[in-house]
Order: structure tokens, then C-alpha cells, then sequence
């Protein structure tokens, strides 16, 4: 049987802005249905990291491939990767002017060319998996800050992503807010989705992480399982940064 490949294989990368070297020589591989956590200090690169694996940004150097297959520069390749990474971001980055099922529904039609009854059919679905269902006919300006990014969760979502990337997604949340996404994060987890989610949220890493991986200065310093990371850091970097943020 031939072995299947990782998720996302990340060899080599190498990306700069101007003088500054943001991500520095970067191997990263997410095994199918693992949840890798990246931590670091801000400025450390894992924005950039996350934006590089749907190519949001391009790399100087090194190659990043998803399912086994090497991202493209341009073109309808490059569309149809993206749709199989699902990036949900600190803003919810919701369209204000339509409906939560109009959020949810827009991309698949025109990117997947879903007909609308199925397209609506598996938004619900998606909206009862994250628990706001009810708010289908809402303007985003009506849903808290947590509704909102459950529903930018659902969106992702419907284009049917085998990778879901989360960069800070409950940084801009009030705190009563933050454990209803990560609920739904969490449900996602359980279902094998795999994800790699950027978060200074240590619980949901001490919980639903199989790997953290720590970045410092677009370097990835520690890679390993969170009971490792959290009791016996091995870099002077981690453990400064722990101490700053337990
Ligand atoms: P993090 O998400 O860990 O806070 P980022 O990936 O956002 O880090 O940023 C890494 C470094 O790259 C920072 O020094 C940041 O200022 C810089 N940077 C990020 N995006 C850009 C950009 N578009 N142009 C120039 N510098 C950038
Ligand atoms: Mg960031």
C-alpha cells in the first residue's frame, strides 16, 4: 500500500520582506487529521507562515505542497488549492451586506459551481455544526463576536478545505467569547479535521493539540507534543516565552 502523504509539507522555506528574513529555512510537515499549534512571540513569522501554505504570500525559496501537491505561482491551479485550505482570521473578514447564509453559501456557488438548494443545504448543515443555525437570516452586524467568527468558521467550511489554517482566530473576541469558538474548533479537531491554528490560547493547546511548534524570529526553535513544551521547554527562547505568558 503506498504510504499517503502528509497534509502539508513545508521543506526548506525561505521568505523575506525587504531586509527583514521572516521565515527562516522552515520544515513543517502536518500528518492527515493532526492539529498542530504554533506558538511565538509577535513578529515571530506565524502569520506569515500561515499565509505562505495557501499563498497568500509568495516564498523566496523551498517548497510547500498540500495533499502531495506542490502549490502553483498563479492561475486555476492555485484556485482550486486554496479552496482545499480554509483560512479563518483574527477579523471574522464577513461580508457585511449579506446574510450569514449568504456568507456561507457565495463561495461554493461560484468557486465550486454548487447549485444554490445544495448550497444552502450544507451551509445549514454547517451552521447547526456550529451551533448558529438560528442566525441565518442575520446581517453579521447582528451576531457577537463569537457568532460572527463561528459563522466565518462555516464559511471556510463550505468550500470543503481538507486543511483549516487558524491565525489568532479568538484575539479580537471578548473573553466570554473565546470558549465557544474554541468549542467549535475543538468539535472540528475531533472529526479529523487537519488543522494548523496559531493561538495564545495554552488551554486549547494543552488540550486539543497533538504537536506545538514554537517560532522565534521566523525560525521554527521546538517542535513537540504539548506535555513536552509545557513542562520542559528545551530552548532558552521557549522558556522566556513561557515565563512571560503563563
Ligand atoms: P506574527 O504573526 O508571529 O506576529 P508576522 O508573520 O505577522 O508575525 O510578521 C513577521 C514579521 O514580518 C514582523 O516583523 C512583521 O512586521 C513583518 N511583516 C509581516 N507582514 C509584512 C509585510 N506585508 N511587509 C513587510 N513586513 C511584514
Ligand atoms: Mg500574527
Amino acid at each position: 500500500m503506498a504510504t499517503e502523504p502528509p497534509m502539508i509539507r513545508m521543506a526548506g522555506v525561505d521568505k523575506h520582506f525587504g531586509d527583514l528574513h521572516v521565515l527562516r529555512d522552515i520544515d513543517l510537515e502536518v500528518a492527515r487529521g493532526q492539529v498542530v499549534v504554533v506558538l511565538g512571540p509577535s513578529g515571530s513569522g506565524k502569520s506569515t507562515l500561515c499565509r505562505t501554505i495557501n499563498r497568500l504570500e509568495p516564498v523566496d525559496s523551498g517548497t510547500i505542497e498540500v495533499d502531495g501537491v506542490a502549490l502553483p505561482a498563479e492561475g486555476r491551479d492555485l484556485a482550486a488549492l486554496r479552496a482545499d485550505v480554509g483560512m479563518v482570521f483574527q477579523a471574522f473578514n464577513l461580508f457585511g451586506h449579506k446574510t450569514i447564509l449568504e456568507n456561507v453559501t457565495l463561495a461554493p456557488q461560484k468557486v465550486r459551481r454548487a447549485g444554490r438548494a445544495d448550497a444552502e443545504k450544507e451551509a445549514m448543515a454547517l451552521l447547526e455544526r456550529v451551533g448558529i443555525a438560528n442566525q441565518r437570516d442575520k446581517y453579521p452586524s447582528q451576531l457577537s463576536g463569537g457568532q460572527q467568527q463561528r459563522a466565518a468558521i462555516a464559511r471556510a467550511l463550505a468550500m470543503r478545505p481538507k486543511v483549516m489554517l487558524f491565525d489568532e482566530p479568538t484575539s479580537a473576541l471578548d473573553p466570554e467569547m473565546v470558549q465557544e469558538v474554541l468549542d467549535t474548533m475543538s468539535g472540528l479537531a475531533k472529526d479529523g479535521m487537519t488543522m494548523l491554528v496559531v493561538t495564545h490560547e495554552m488551554g486549547f493547546a494543552r488540550r486539543a493539540a497533538h504537536r506545538v511548534v514554537f517560532m522565534s524570529d521566523g525560525e521554527i526553535v521546538e517542535d513537540s507534543t504539548p506535555e513536552a513544551f509545557f513542562t520542559s521547554p528545551t530552548s532558552d527562547r521557549a522558556r522566556d516565552f513561557l515565563g512571560k505568558i503563563l
